[in-house]
């Protein structure tokens, strides 16, 4: 069963929570009944963002995914989905700006090759 009182794992027939000490007699709360919500930290999308797409929006991605990541552990599920908003956040904004100079270097490309191509036929 889980505690009451904190939401650890406590044997079943176990009086006291190991983890706080709160007293375990009794049923527990329905809210520790109902399974956890489905929390995405997006911590490996951010990690592959700060090494691939642009540095400090998916640092600032890594560092929200990890403040999901403790609070799920702290089974704080609101903090943990609020966290995770904003690293998700992050995880595009890297995405946007690693398209944008994609964009950008894929216009300068073709700039040059139709300068190179026009250059060759001059000549
Ligand atoms: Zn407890």
């Amino acid at each position: 069963m889980l505690c009451r009182y904190c939401g650890a794992q406590a044997p079943d027939d176990a009086v006291f929570c190991s983890y706080c000490g709160g007293d375990l007699r009794g049923s527990a709360p329905a809210s520790y009944d109902v399974e956890p919500p489905e929390v995405n930290d997006f911590l490996a999308w951010n990690i592959l963002a700060s090494f691939f797409c642009f540095m400090p929006f998916g640092i600032v991605g890594v560092v929200f995914s990890a403040l999901s990541l403790y609070a799920k552990e702290k089974r704080d599920w609101a903090k943990a989905l609020e966290h995770a908003a904003v690293a998700k956040k992050f995880f595009i904004l890297s995405l946007a700006v690693w398209g944008f100079f994609a964009v950008v270097a894929f216009i300068g490309f073709v700039i040059f090759a139709v300068v190179g191509a026009l250059g060759v036929a001059a000549v």
